[in-house]
């Protein structure tokens, strides 16, 4: 791999997806149709994204020792990937997720973490020459707390920037905050890090100002097909996305993400990095699933044209 990559660490998970008429209430069964298992988990899903939007990308995540974990291994390697930090847990399932997706679209989710709760700051240690190296790290919430702690802290000594999507949401020690460069939250998880309910761009200016406060320099605030409220250098303003008709939204956040940090190896400045991320994340609302709706570089540039 020539020039430094984007180090992504995180989660692998097996999506078990079925499609019902209505969610079940408790205590009940109902019959579904259409199940299937797709590759997913959010650092998965991201470090995809990246190489597919074309950064150098190397992955660190713990998969289990099973069929699926082993056939993720090879598929992200096939995508170009540097797989060296991708671990297999020994007696270890790979993380899981057991999706319903209802007729009208509200789904409800279980996870599982399985090998990726075995990702911890032990296992990490051999892999800190890859992030030392790093022209970023990008990580997100499904692993454990302590090991993104400790990956960021390395990160921020050897000058290497890091980004963090805080998914799922939950409020984050300030250790890890401080060491921060990029945070990604959606509206949820701006509210749950910073106790501010975003409902327009005041409140979303307001819990910007909250994080930067907490030392992360630029506040990206994901608003779905709103856009994004983009927050840096003190100066703070909605960027709207582009208005698509969405198919399925599953991993519009996974593929921002990626498509920002690709962006930024490559040298753009934040304007067009968001306007890049934009382009890829509505590209990936207007198809189904969600690794496989992860557009490529080209397909995302000819849209922006
Ligand atoms: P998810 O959990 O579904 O991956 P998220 O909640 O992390 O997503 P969102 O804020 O919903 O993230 O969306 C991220 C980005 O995806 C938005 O900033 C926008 O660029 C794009 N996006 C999401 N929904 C739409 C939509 N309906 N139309 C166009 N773009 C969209």
């Amino acid at each position: 791999m020539i020039g430094k990559p984007l180090v992504v660490l995180g989660s692998v998970n097996a999506d078990h997806i079925l499609q019902v008429k209505e969610l079940p209430r408790p205590g009940e069964t109902v019959t579904g149709h259409g199940y299937r298992v797709v590759p997913g988990g959010k650092g998965a899903n991201q470090a995809v994204a990246a190489v597919r939007l074309g950064a150098r990308t190397a992955f660190i995540a713990c998969v289990g020792e099973d069929d699926f974990g082993r056939r993720m291994k090879d598929a992200f390697q096939a995508k170009g990937m540097d797989t060296r930090g991708i671990m297999v847990e020994e007696g270890m399932p790979t993380g899981m997720a057991m999706i319903f997706v209802a007729e009208n679209g509200e789904n409800c989710i279980g996870i599982s973490p399985e090998a990726n709760a075995c990702l911890t700051p032990e296992r990490l240690a051999p892999h800190l020459g890859l992030i030392r190296g790093a022209s970023a790290l990008l990580m997100q919430m499904e692993t454990p707390m302590e090991t993104v702690i400790m990956a960021a802290e390395e990160a921020k000594k050897a000058g290497v920037p890091v980004a963090l999507n805080p998914a799922p949401a939950r409020s984050l020690p300030e250790e890890l905050l401080k060491n921060l460069a990029i945070i990604t939250p959606n509206e949820t998880e701006a509210a749950a890090l910073t106790g501010i309910a975003i409902q327009d761009a005041a409140s979303a200016m307001e819990a910007a100002a909250c994080l930067h406060g907490m030392g992360v320099a630029t506040v990206i605030i994901t608003l779905g097909a709103k856009g994004a409220f983009v927050s840096a250098k003190g100066r703070g303003a909605v960027v709207p996305g582009f208005h698509v008709t969405p198919v399925d939204t599953t991993a519009a956040g996974d593929t921002f993400n990626g498509a920002l940090m690709a962006a930024l190896q490559r040298g753009d400045q934040l304007p067009e990095a968001i306007a890049f991320s934009h382009a890829a994340a509505a590209l990936s609302v207007m198809r189904m699933g969600a690794q496989t709706s992860i557009p490529t570089r080209k397909e995302a540039e000819d849209f922006l044209r």
